[in-house]
């Protein structure tokens, strides 16, 4: 069970239709009564309403929907739990068989879950934990064999619904569509139960999620008073690398550092870091350095060592409860963990968090803030900048912040590219009629008719049938990787050692590209697009690969626009043309680019959606004659703009792409894109241009404020430019979005109540 912090909120009495066994097992576990949100949220449950609960990680959301579940279990109900993955879904299981709660049949049904068990799960679990990808795959296309469960299917539960966003949002949204579809058909119709961490309109997100009305409940996660909030910038060293570009001290040195200086002075220390192998570093780096602090400190265990320790996920709950129990004493004075420690454990209560990095949204910034703070004693929490645009904008501006609304989730449930396979896998599951037209949105007819004429679908007088052999859920690729994955093998021994996205192959795993695995290097002797291998060996060359190449983008078809000035802005749907045409070595140890080899490798087109502004010729013509390289210019722009669009859309810089050019032949004017990474768009580039002014001024704001001279990873570099950084202008990317924004509208835009209000 997750435990609630008491100062969060106010407690309710036991709603009395909650099963008693339930009651006095939570009562074992120390909680003696529901907060309020909790019981707020099980109640509109129980009146057959659905409900989304979005508060602070440690607020015990689980209890909230574990009420109207075991009570519909004990009234020979069953239940579907849904997480977004695999682990966390085993989490739940093991936590709710901690409970022993008696008569609930609950049991896991993911990938892993051998043959023979599955038979006995469709036949006799109530309560089912699964996630998309088996819903998707395993339940829906053999709705027949679970009709037992379904006809009884009192709620669905969607854990952890913040982190359906973007193209994987917009695949849940469906399957959610067809999962109410075919409970239809048994004539069940379950009550939506969500779980989300703190997000702004909360009730709308989830209304797009599942398509029907559903009530929000929150709780109030905001910081509690008397902490003191540092954004830290680590310094640049006398180090340079591509381009001369200075090199910051790393955000993981200086956090291992003051994780070690805190323990030092008996401060109980958590750090929050972006990857499991930068946690367990930290550490070390962090335990090395407490014992030369404290030479012969605390007895035991060379000093320093034993007192600061990494966190893995997938820990038993047993060790949960130690280290838990060994922060709370002192035994242990710092912990250096990933974002795994959201999942389920109950460390609060200390003095110092340090956070490195952004952890993409304000609400995840405050969730791990609020890990600090014990007894009404002050506490502290230091933001350690990386080396990125995103990162060093908010150090430079504290009031994007504090004093601001947390995010929405975004997604755009009408994606045309991820509607049309969950339609064939709908009709596959139950021929789709007229009357489902409008569950699956206004998209729909014509999706539908498109799937007719690519002869996917049959339409017949009753509706649209699927008669083709092949399984249509194969169509639909949940996780948007965008194609089959590429395996990477090793030559000589045929170990599989990994796999990289379609979307990634040509540009990480092309003939001759240095493979990093485990910290292990590869070289690739070979790529077979066909069979989607990837052949490498063992080897250790003295310098790193670094894929060049080309990006044409077309306007397909406008959708909005809007005057910025002589200036302007749109957004619309685009045809993106990648090639990769080249790789350029680099000597490992310095950077410098000493040798490039070509590449023959197929254009790869995306469709999607972009969003784009252009400057009018006489204004570029002004530029110009002030001495401003503006392919450069706008170059820059665009990489910086594409750094800070994750602060207004709550996306990955990794999921979104953009084209600079001074001439586009499509506006016939200096135009800069930036566009959805993945076909038919993830609402991303929309929401930049919902939010352009807000974003572009923040844009020219960090560049700005970045102290290199003429560039670097933390203003206008990006670590994924296909051209080598190269033309870059730092002042002249000033000199254009001053030009850009003398026209925008003055005003800060709101943030909108929904993600994407209609068009
Ligand atoms: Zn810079
Ligand atoms: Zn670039």
């Amino acid at each position: 069970m997750e435990r609630v912090d008491v100062r969060e909120g106010r407690t309710a009495p036991w709603p009395a239709w909650v099963p008693e066994a339930l009651v006095s097992r939570v009562r074992a576990e120390g909680i003696d009564a529901p907060w309020a949100h909790q019981a707020e949220a099980a109640e509109h449950a129980r009146a057959g309403r659905s409900v989304i609960i979005a508060t602070g990680t440690a607020s015990g959301k689980s209890l909230a929907y574990l009420m109207p579940a075991a009570a519909a279990v004990e009234e020979g109900g069953t239940v579907l739990y849904l997480a977004p993955t695999k682990a966390l879904a085993a989490d739940q299981l093991r936590a709710l068989r901690e409970l022993e709660l008696p008569g609930m049949r609950a049991a896991g049904y993911d990938g892993d879950t051998p043959f023979e068990e599955r038979a006995w799960v469709r036949r006799h679990a109530d309560y089912v934990l699964t996630n998309p990808d088996m819903l998707h795959h395993a339940i829906l296309p053999q709705h027949r064999a679970w009709a037992s469960m379904l006809r009884r299917l009192r709620y669905v539960v969607v854990d952890e619904s913040h982190r359906y966003r973007g193209v994987f949002g917009s695949h849940v949204a469906a399957l959610l569509r067809r999962l109410r579809r075919v409970c239809a058909r048994y004539r069940s119709e379950p009550v939506f139960v969500l779980a989300s961490a703190t997000i702004a309109a909360p009730g709308a997100v989830a209304e797009r999620l599942v398509g029907l009305p559903v009530r929000e409940v929150t709780a109030d996660g905001s910081p509690r008073g008397g902490k003191d909030f540092v954004l830290w910038e680590p310094p640049l060293t006398e180090k340079t690398r591509e381009r001369g570009a200075p090199v910051r001290r790393p955000a993981t040195a200086e956090a291992a550092e003051l994780l070690a200086e805190l323990a030092a002075d008996e401060v109980r220390t958590l750090a929050f870091v972006r990857s499991r192998r930068g946690a367990e570093s930290v550490a070390l780096e962090a335990g090395e350095r407490l014992a030369e602090l404290r030479p012969g400190g605390p007895a035991g265990e060379g000093a320093g060592g034993g007192r600061i320790a990494a966190y893995r996920a997938g820990y038993l709950a047993s060790d949960r409860r130690r280290l838990e129990a060994e922060l709370r004493s002192g035994e242990l004075l710092g912990l250096a963990t990933t974002n795994a420690l959201e999942l389920g454990v109950d460390i609060s209560g200390l003095d110092a968090v340090l956070i490195t990095g952004w952890p993409g949204t304000r609400a995840s910034l405050w969730q791990q803030a609020g890990r600090a703070g014990r007894d009404g004693r002050r506490a502290l929490a230091v933001f350690i900048a990386r080396d990125d645009p995103l990162d060093t904008y908010l150090v430079h501006h504290p009031d994007a912040v504090f004093g601001r609304p947390v995010e929405t989730t975004v997604f755009d449930p009408d994606n045309p590219y991820v509607l049309g396979p969950h339609l064939c896998a709908a009709a596959a599951e139950l021929p789709v009629g007229e009357a489902d037209l409008e569950l699956f949105g206004p998209a729909a007819p014509a999706a539908l008719a498109e799937l007719v004429e690519r002869g996917l679908l049959r339409r017949r007088s009753n509706g649209w049938y699927w008669t083709r052999r092949e399984r249509a859920s194969d169509l639909a690729d949940l996780r948007g990787s965008g194609g089959t994955p590429v395996q990477i093998v090793e030559a000589d021994s045929g170990v599989l050692l990994g796999s990289v996205d379609a979307a990634a192959a040509h540009s990480t795993v092309h003939e001759g590209a240095v493979y990093l695995h485990q910290g292990e290097t590869y070289l690739v002797r070979r790529l077979d697009l066909d069979d989607a291998i990837a052949l490498v060996e063992p080897a250790r060359p003295p310098y790193s690969t670094w894929a060049r190449g080309v990006t044409r983008i077309e306007v397909a078809e406008p959708v909005r626009e809007c005057a910025w000035g002589e200036a302007s802005l749109h957004f619309g749907t685009v045809r993106v043309t990648d090639q990769v045409v080249a790789y350029q070595l680099r000597d490992a140890a310095t950077g410098t680019p000493v040798g490039e080899e070509p590449l023959d490798l197929p254009p790869r087109t995306l469709h999607t959606r972009a969003c784009w502004w252009t400057v009018a010729p006489e204004q570029a013509e002004r530029l110009r004659e002030e001495g401003v390289e503006l392919p450069g210019a706008a170059h820059a722009a665009e990489h910086a703009s594409i750094g800070l669009l994750p602060l207004f859309a709550t996306c990955d810089r990794w999921d979104i792409g953009g084209v600079s050019t001074e001439a586009h032949p499509d506006t016939g004017r200096l135009t800069v894109f930036v566009y959805d990474g993945q076909a038919g768009g993830a609402g991303f580039a929309e929401r930049g241009y919902l939010r352009a002014a807000d974003w572009l001024r923040a844009t020219r704001a960090l560049i700005a404020d970045c102290e290199c001279p003429t560039g670097c990873p933390s203003c206008i570099q990006s670590p994924k430019c296909g051209n080598g950084n190269e033309p870059l202008d730092k002042s002249g990317a000033l000199r254009l979005l001053d030009t850009l924004l003398a026209g925008a509208p003055d005003v800060t835009t709101p943030e909108p109540e929904t993600a994407q209000p209609a068009a």
